[in-house]
């Protein structure tokens, strides 16, 4: 038993602690609350993770909140791809919720703190009452409406609701204490004025709910016992029970605000609000660009919903902020294509080679092993002839011993076919090469099991039947940003440090015929390349292929370094 509690992430052992305490298990209940905002990114599989996971281990209900009080920047649009995306992850939540469906017991509630002569009116503007809010070291002052009597207050929050007011010109405010040591229970907003339409409540309301306000009570509506959050919320948690007092009645369950540390990443940003930026600037093709950390971008690409659980468990749950190395996030996209995917040959950089003893109108069909990962995953045919294409740079005229590939007077072998030797070469005016001449070994071909096929050589190279081959575009992809944490500087935009060749395009690229019938989203791996998908732009007579990562592994060879 012991063994099993040590493996526990500390939310895991506060709600222990609180089952023993006599807390029901059967009250336990959960929530993953997004504003529609903006599109999910990589932090919030971590909380989705953290929440459903919870939610799959103690057969708790999860539910998905929409907080949805700002109606200035939320739309439908991000609703439907927030749901998209938790799907998509594995996830099932108990019940969708707004916190716009309670905008009327939120109302209810309200008038209640008026009546109980806890919230008031201020007619002040925002920078009146930033001043008297103080500081940190410096008590605040009260505003001088914070004496106002229960009937005015009550008279005049009636006139904010019914849009006699406008905006800016009146707030609610919870009347606490403008001497806290929490600057947050300076008498906070509640209530602000704002005339604008939203998106699931039309014109109803020309009032609208703060977060702290809406959150907790929220929570206590829908009876969550544990309300997880991230570290920037500490110091909202002194508010969230204040709220809560008002309203609490012990015949009900207490929900609990409890934070963990937001997941940073290495070489991107993780804000909605600055994505939004590279969305509407242009800098990124859209929230799914496969440069982009968020769930649609990460799938755009290529990674499955396992790699990205998978990533957010190895991450862990933190107490204090940290910045996870995204080559923990390519590590685990590896592992798991490197089981599932078949293996196929592509050229992205291609010269000609003509084997010169090979018969002019000669083709064979050779059979190769689609994954020795994966000894039901079958095998494939592929045609070989006279003329095919290699990469460039897997050949040069002269190298020294350390050049494993393919150079002049020596051999290599031609992956899944023979051992060919190159002897010249024929170059344009340019001192281009055009063509590679080289010879093959007929008897070395691949798993015939003659002697010459068992001949050691050192090098094995990929490449494509010139007449067989399909061209492709291939799209590769490096880091959208060349700072590591590019949101860090204090006195430089972090989009100063956009990595200007973050997107390679190849046009010309060629891959094997196995892959003409390649369906959006299928993924490969491309011998030597890396692990491919096709993007959703693709079309059987254009394929565009994505590259989700290249297979060298940085992430392991770090660890090894420890
Ligand atoms: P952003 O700054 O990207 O807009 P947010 O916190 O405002 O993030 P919300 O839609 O309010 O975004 O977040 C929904 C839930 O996901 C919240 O519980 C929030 O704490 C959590 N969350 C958001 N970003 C991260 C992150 N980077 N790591 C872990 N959890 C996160
Ligand atoms: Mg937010």
């Amino acid at each position: 038993m012991s063994e099993e509690k040590k493996s526990l992430n500390f939310i895991e052992q506060i709600i222990e602690e609180d089952l023993s305490k006599g807390l029901d298990k059967s009250k336990l209940r959960f929530r993953f609350p997004p504003e529609p905002n903006g599109y999910l990114h990589i932090g919030h599989a971590a909380s989705i993770c953290l929440n459903f996971g919870l939610g799959q281990s103690y057969n708790a209900p999860v539910n998905l909140r929409f907080d949805d009080t700002n109606p200035t920047k939320e739309e439908q649009e991000y609703v439907d791809a927030i749901k998209q995306d938790i799907k998509w992850l594995g996830f099932e939540w108990a019940e969708e919720l707004y916190s716009s469906d309670y905008f009327q017991q939120l109302y209810d509630w309200a008038i209640l703190l008026i009546k109980k002569n806890k919230a008031y009116v201020d007619d002040q503007s925002s920078d009146e009452i930033a001043v008297q809010k103080g500081t940190p070291t410096q008590v605040g002052s009260n505003s001088p409406f914070r004496d106002r009597s229960v009937e005015e207050n009550l008279a005049l929050f009636e006139k904010m609701k019914n849009g006699n007011f406008e905006e800016g010109s009146h707030v609610l405010r919870a009347k606490i204490d403008m001497s806290s040591t929490n600057m947050l229970m300076r008498d906070p907003i509640i209530y602000r004025v704002l005339k604008k339409s939203h998106h699931r409540t039309g014109n109803d309301w020309n009032i609208y709910p703060m977060y702290d306000w809406t959150h907790g009570e929220s929570d206590y509506i829908e009876q969550i016992s544990h309300s997880i959050c991230t570290l920037e919320f500490k110091n909202h948690r002194e508010l969230y029970n204040w709220f809560l007092d008002q309203v609490y009645d012990d015949n009900n369950l207490r929900p609990k605000q409890r934070e963990f540390a937001r997941r940073n990443l290495s070489y991107t940003v993780m804000s909605k609000r600055k994505l939004l930026q590279l969305v509407e600037e242009g800098l990124v093709n859209g929230w799914d660009d496969p440069r982009m950390p968020t769930i649609s971008g990460l799938r755009r690409r290529g990674y499955t919903p396992k790699s990205i659980r998978d990533f957010s468990e190895t991450a862990g749950i933190a107490k204090r902020d940290n910045v996870t190395d995204i080559a923990l996030l390519e590590f685990h996209i590896k592992s798991e294509l490197n089981k599932i995917t078949p293996r196929v040959m592509a050229v992205l950089d291609p010269v000609k080679v003509v084997i010169t003893n090979y018969p002019e109108n000669k083709e064979e069909i050779l059979i190769a092993e689609n994954n020795p990962e994966d000894e039901n995953a079958g095998t494939r045919e592929i045609p070989f002839s006279r003329e095919i294409y290699i990469e460039k740079e897997d050949f040069r005229e002269q190298a020294n011993k350390k050049f494993f590939r393919l150079k002049l007077d020596k051999e290599v072998r031609l992956k899944n076919a023979y051992i060919i030797k190159a002897n010249s070469v024929v170059k344009d005016e340019n001192g281009e090469i055009n063509e590679i001449h080289c010879t093959y070994d007929k008897d070395s071909k691949s798993g015939s099991g003659s002697e010459a096929s068992k001949r050691k050589v050192k090098g094995t190279i990929h490449w494509v039947s010139i007449e067989h081959a399909v061209q492709a575009e291939v799209r590769l992809y490096d880091r959208l940003f060349t700072d590591e944490a590019p949101d860090s500087h204090k006195d430089k935009d972090f989009k100063e440090f956009i990595n200007p060749y973050s997107l390679k395009i190849i046009k010309n690229a060629y891959v094997e015929p196995s892959l003409k019938s390649a369906k959006i989203g299928e993924r490969f791996q491309f011998q030597r390349l890396g692990y491919f998908n096709v993007d959703d732009d693709s079309k059987t007579e254009h394929l565009v292929f994505n590259r989700t990562v290249p297979l060298r592994d940085s992430w392991a060879k770090m660890e090894q370094k420890k």
